[in-house]
Parts: C-alpha cells; structure tokens; sequence
C-alpha cells in the first residue's frame, strides 16, 4: 500500500523557495555583521551538511520509514489510540514532535556527551540560514533512537511526520538566517514561532543567554518552561562559543574532528583561567 506523505514537488519548491528568498533577504538587509567571508563559511556549511544528509539517509530516513509505517498499521502510540480525525491527528502530531524536539534540544546542551556534537553547530562565528545546516553527522546519528522513540510514543503516520519534517525545515532556515526583518514584525511573529533574533540569543556567546530560547518551532515551549528570552540586543550579540574564536581552527576538517578532539571548556575564553563567560558584564537592557 502506498502511504500519504507530502510529495517532493510540495515540499522541495517550498523549502528551496524559502532558502533563496532569505539568502537574498540576507544580502540585501542583513541582520547581524559578518566575521567571516560569507561564501566561505556557505561552502563549509553546505559540506557538513552533505555528509549530514548522508548520514540521514543510512540511520534516521529508514528508521523513520519503518516505524511510522509500523504505527500506520499497528496504531501504536498515543494518538493513534485516541483515534482521533485525521487533520487532527496530523497537527497534534506537529506540535507533540515540536515540543519533543525542544526536550531534545535541551538535552544536547546539558549532556555533555550530545554537547560534543552539538557544539559544531554552535562554533559557527555568525548565524544565517547555512547555520541551519550545519549539523556534525554523528550529532544526527545520536539523535536518531530520541527520534525512533518520539515517532512511536506519539504515534506518528508517515503524513504527519512528513508535514512535520517540512515545517522545521521552513522553520530553522528562518530562524537561523541573517535575515533583517522589521522589528515590529518580528515582535508580532515571535508570539508564535521563533524568529531571527530569537535564535540569535541562543547563538550567544555568554552562557546564560545560549541557555534560553530551545524552541525550534513554536514560541510556546520557551515560555511555558521560563526559558524565553528576548531582551538582548543582536547588536550586542557575539556569535559562537567563547573556547573556539580562532577562524583558522575552524576549518571543515577541523569541526568535523571537533567532537572526537579533546573538548575545551566552551564558555572561557581561551588564556582566561577564571573568567568564565557566564554572563554580561554590563547590566541587561531591553
Ligand atoms: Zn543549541
């Protein structure tokens, strides 16, 4: 039996309509000043990305294949017992993988073994939608079990899941692009779902400040946890963790290695045997 899923000529118009309007968006009104030569880092970021999606191809995709299929015929998982209607089931679906990504996202900064992968995301020196990209393939091979698991927990059709894994796409290059979007727009979106300077706090280099903002989709889950954070300034924003600064230690080959290197500890600035980089010096202000 064949199963319902968003066809490709939906959703790869869509996610590549997305990436090059905001690539020109960023060109043209850019959010935050670049460190590094912006073709460089796209060519380093769309590298990880290959072999991230390689990576994907062998774990997460037919993983993800068989178990939503499984449930599909099965009904296994909370909402395929509630045996609700089906748009219904689909859009709870989004939502319960929204939050579940958030718990995930949160977890990737507190355990220090998914931090080691993580963190390749994170040393990126500016932000855009390249950024969204950029995750190191053991990072998205780790993630794959937490993924198995949200799939059968919840009960996800192989719809829903393709609803969803097109939405985050959208989602994340938007919120990681460099994208200058009127502030008063930007306040009115981020009620609902994470926008540029939103995801810019995250991307933070005072610790504090990376530890706000998980959400990767709706608002919501930041601030039911207490974890929204909207009061600093891009402009007072550095991008990237304060350990690994140097442009030169930041090659393809060097982040690749990055998580089977000796870790360094991320919020010191290197030279700095005290000072961790914990929070402003200055007082916070809106
Ligand atoms: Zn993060």
């Amino acid at each position: 039996m064949k199963e319902r899923k968003v066809p490709a000529w939906v959703s790869a118009p869509l996610v590549l309509g997305a990436a090059g309007l905001l690539a020109w968006l960023e060109r043209r009104r850019p959010l935050r000043r670049a460190v590094e030569p912006k073709p460089r880092r796209e060519a380093r970021n769309l590298a990880v990305a290959a072999v991230g999606a390689v990576a994907l191809g062998v774990t997460e995709k037919p993983l993800a294949e068989a178990l939503t299929s499984l449930v599909g015929r099965r009904r296994w998982g909370l909402l395929k017992v509630l045996r609700l209607p089906a748009w219904v089931e689909v859009a709870l679906a989004v939502v319960l993988l929204d939050y579940t990504l958030y718990l995930w996202h949160v977890l990737t900064h507190r355990v220090p073994f998914l931090w080691r992968f993580h963190l390749v995301h994170h040393v990126d020196l500016d932000l855009d939608a390249s950024t969204a990209l950029r995750f190191h393939f053991a990072e998205l091979v780790v993630s794959a079990p937490f993924r198995a698991a949200q799939i059968l927990v919840i009960g996800v059709s192989p719809l829903a899941f393709s609803v969803w894994q097109t939405l985050l796409m959208l989602s994340i290059l938007f919120h990681h692009s460099n994208a200058r979007l009127p502030a008063e727009l930007e306040r009115r979106l981020n009620r609902l779902v994470v926008t540029p300077r939103m995801h810019g706090i995250h991307h933070s280099g005072v610790k504090e400040e990376t530890d706000s903002n998980w959400s990767s989709g709706l608002t919501v889950w930041d601030w039911l946890h207490g974890t929204l954070r909207l009061d600093v300034p891009q402009s007072e924003i550095t991008i990237g963790v304060p350990a690994y600064r140097d442009a030169r230690e930041l090659g393809l080959a060097e982040i690749l290695r990055m998580p089977f290197a000796e870790e360094r500890p991320a919020w010191q600035l290197p030279g700095e045997d005290f000072k961790a980089v914990n929070h402003r010096d200055t007082e916070a202000r809106l």
